[in-house]
Formats: structure tokens, sequence, C-alpha cells
């Protein structure tokens, strides 16, 4: 028996079918980063085919499946842009569908009740194991007669329920990434499991890919897109298609992560959430233009920056590429730096706002926050960058070593004294940048300094270091709130 499936045109992906599309994530954990770039593939092909773009939470592990997860999948991919088209499907409510799935494999003949226990099933992995082999069910209780099944039963057995898988079928399929596919039956560890062990004859927990066979057979999914970890369960769903005679969708298999050494990207490498890059401070823009990057490649002529409705014009499997995607930092930087850089400096400070919160700064009124933003807004390359930055406008920083330095060059105190005897006898009623600049100027004039020695030293009093940005703007900020002269006179 071959197992097909037909490369287009496939009576589901008829022009008359429209494009429905899935995302599958199980709340077992916070929006994975792997999750939240197949939740992109998918909702840019759904955008690109006028389909549809779906949710299912599969919440059957009730151990690990917590609400919380549920909410932090739904606000990520809200966070990304990634609408979903109809009210989520939750795996847990659908059990009776997959019930009555299994029922009906057990009475075409085409699923069986297994009672073998766990030992006897370590027994015969570890004789496999010595001879070499890898390890497989051995089917062998594909044919128990009644009467065996009523003594493992009354022996107190439980049992789960097997799909049968025949060996050497060649199992095929015309995958939209990696093209022609092909498994053979005998390399999928024997007869499957399809539910846990239950008592007696009861029906135990269905498993994954009975499930999902049924879920997205119901849903309607024309095109099953998920990570290349699948492939394997793709070919055992083929086959669950088949036995309960069921359209059979089309597949796309998307590369794996990998890390800078090529391996696949774990915790390990510090971050897999999407959370963890929100908290990092990369812009939900960045994000999906950079996880769209990883796996896809512009069509010629397309910039690597893009909008997702930029991307969804474009997208097509014929440029998501089979090899892993390399996780690269370089780019992911450089993409949020320019996405920050354009942000106007009302929306920047929107973001920036709940993260100065955080550190409990308040900012004085508005147009001072706002003018901060603008100051420091054209060297952010990640939002964070914009606590560090901000600090020694609502702290007074510490001295550093080079702002130590600074002021002990020779003249240095000179120069800020009489900075204080200026200020002290008129100080800016409103800082003017011009009026400042005069300022300085005159101090130069009068005393002969040199300009360079003023500003340094005025740089190293406000801010303890040389780095920062411009200084003029720096001082006005910093007059504005009346921490100037408290920070010029502590040198003293
Ligand atoms: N819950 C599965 C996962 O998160 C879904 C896989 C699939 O898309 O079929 O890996």
């Amino acid at each position: 028996m071959r197992v097909r499936t037909p490369s287009v045109p496939y009576p589901l992906t008829r022009s008359s079918l429209s494009v429905r599309v899935r995302l599958a994530p199980s709340p077992t954990g916070t929006l994975h980063i792997g999750t939240a770039r197949t939740a992109l593939f998918n909702w840019l092909f759904a955008k690109r085919t006028k389909g549809k773009f779906l949710l299912r939470i599969e919440d059957t592990d009730k151990e690990r499946s917590k609400p919380e997860f549920t909410h932090n999948i739904f606000e990520g991919l809200k966070w990304l842009g990634l609408n979903w088209d109809e009210d989520p499907v939750i795996q847990s409510k659908c059990l009776q569908a997959h019930r009555a799935a299994i029922q009906l494999l057990l009475d075409k003949g085409l699923a069986y009740r297994c009672y073998v226990n766990e030992s006897e099933l370590d027994e015969l992995r570890s004789d496999q194991k010595k001879q070499g082999k890898a390890p497989r069910y051995d089917n062998r209780h594909r044919n128990l007669s009644l009467q065996e099944e009523d003594n493992f039963i009354n022996e107190g057995r439980t049992s789960v329920i097997r799909f049968r898988i025949e060996d050497n079928q060649s199992i095929n399929w015309n995958d939209l990434v990696r093209g022609q596919m092909q498994w053979n039956s005998s390399d999928l560890g024997g007869d499957m499991v399809i539910s846990r062990r239950a008592y007696g004859k009861e029906i135990g927990d269905p498993l994954y890919n009975l499930v999902v066979v049924v879920d997205d057979s119901t849903m309607g999914i024309t095109h099953v897109i998920r990570g290349e970890d699948h492939l394997a369960n793709t070919a055992k769903q083929l086959l669950l298609y088949q036995a309960l005679n069921l359209p059979i969708p089309e597949f796309a298999h998307t590369p794996l992560i990998l890390n800078a050494e090529g391996r696949k990207l774990s915790k390990r490498d510090g971050v897999i959430s999407l959370n963890d890059f929100r908290e990092m401070g990369y812009t939900s823009e960045a994000m999906a233009n950079y996880m769209t990057l990883l796996g896809w490649s512009v069509p010629e002529g397309m910039s690597e920056r893009f909008t997702l409705s930029e991307a969804s014009k474009q997208f097509s499997f014929d440029r998501v590429n089979k090899a892993g995607a390399k996780f690269d930092w370089d780019k992911l930087n450089w993409l949020n730096s320019q996405s920050i850089h354009e942000l106007s400096p009302e929306s920047l400070l929107e973001n920036l706002k709940p993260l100065w919160l955080k550190e409990g700064w308040e900012s004085p009124d508005y147009e001072w926050s706002k003018d901060l933003t603008e100051l420091i807004g054209p060297s952010l390359i990640v939002l964070k960058d914009g606590v560090d930055q901000a600090r020694p406008f609502f702290e007074e920083p510490s001295m550093k070593a080079d702002g130590v330095k600074q002021l002990e060059v020779e003249g240095a105190k000179k120069v800020l004294k009489k900075l204080i005897e200026k200020l002290e006898k008129s100080p800016f009623q409103k800082f003017d940048n011009a009026q400042a600049k005069a300022l300085l100027k005159e101090i130069a004039e009068l005393e002969g300094f040199k300009q360079g020695l003023i500003m340094k030293s005025l740089r190293a009093a406000l801010l303890g270091t040389m780095k920062g940005p411009d200084l003029i703007t720096t001082w006005g900020l910093l007059a504005r709130v009346g921490q100037d002269l408290p920070r010029l006179r502590r040198v003293f």
C-alpha cells in the first residue's frame, strides 16, 4: 500500500477552497521564539492568500498546561501584530471527537489495545539496544484473542491503544519547503500509541498525532505549517488521515532556529521566549521583521527592512530555506536600532515611560521627557539602553575614573568655580541653549580659559564621566530640574 499526498493541485487547495492555516501552541511555557516564527509564517501565508489564520491551544497535557501561558501566548502574538481570525479552538474541549476517531479505528480493526507493561517495554528496548537496533515496539499484541485480552484485564493490566503501522509502506508528500519527501513506515517505531493507559476497555487520553489530525480536519485546515522537528509526525499523521478517510492538507516544514555554533537555539543561549526579547528592549516591529528573515529570504529588489504588511505581499514558500536559520544578533540589533530611530519622539517616549517608571523615575513634565527622549534616542540600540542613558538625568551619577581625571586637569576646578559664581549671580530663568553657549564663551574670553577645558570640565561635573550626549542639551535638561548647580558644587 502506498500513501500519497498528491502535489498541487490537490482538492483541498483548489482555488475554490480558501486557505486556512493554524498555529497550535501548547500552553506549557511562555511563547517560544520558534513558535512565534512559525506563527509569523502562518500569518504571512494566510495574508498572502487572503486566507484565515487560526489558533488552537493544545492544552491536553493537564499537568503542564497553565492559563497564564495561554495568556502569554495571546499577548505575544498580539504584540507582534499577528491577529487571528476566529475564536481560538481549545483542544481539551474536543475530546469527544478525538475519542470517536479512536473508536472508529478500533472498529475498523486499524487500532487495537496493547497490554504490554512498562517493564516489558524496557526489556524490549534494552534487548534492541544490545543488538545495536533502534528502539521499536515489536507489535506483539496486534492479534490478541478475546481470551488473551480478558486474561490481561483480569491480571489488572492497563492498556494503551495502538494504531497499526504496516511495514515497508512508502509515505510520500510534496512539502512546500522541502520538496518531495519520502518515509518508510518501518522507520516510525512500530505500531503507534494513540491513547494513554486506561483500565479495562476504556479509552485513555488521546495523544498528539491522533488529536492533531482530528482537529486539523475539523478546523478545515488546508496547510499545516510547522517546524521541521515535526517531519516524522507528519509521516505518522498521513497514515492516520488515510485510515480515517480524511482529506489531507498540504504541509510546509520550516527550518529550525540555530545558535551561533549551529546548534538548535536552546535555554543555554539565554533567550528562547519572545518575552526575553521584549524585556531586553527589542521592538515588536524589529522582532517581526527579524524573525521573518529567520528562514525566509526577500525577493530581489526588496529591502531586508520591512513591515509585516509589506512582507505579506511577497511571502511564498519557495523563498523559505531548507537549512537551519542561524540567529544573528548583529542583524537583529541593526534592525532594532533602525526601528527605534524611526519612531517619533512621542512614540519613543511612550515605549520608554514604562521602563522609567519601573526604575521609580517620575518625569517633571511632558516636554522635559520628550526633550530627553530626543537627546538620547539616536544612540539607542535596544529600548533598555534608554534606561541606562536616562539614568544620569534622574539620579545623581557617581564620579567615574575618567571624570575624576578631567577634574584634576589644571584649571578645571577654576573654570567650574567661575561658572558657579556666574550662575549664582544670574541663574537661568528658563534655560536657553544660545544663552548657555554665550555664558561659556564669556568665561572663556574673560578668564582666558580654553573652550575645550570648559566643556570637558562641565561634562565631568554634570555626568561624572566624559561620555554622554550633547553637552549643552544635557546641561539644559539638568538645569530645568535644578540639578546643574548642585552637581557643579559637589566637585568642591
Ligand atoms: N502543539 C504542537 C507543538 O507546539 C503543535 C505542532 C503542530 O503544529 O502540529 O509543537
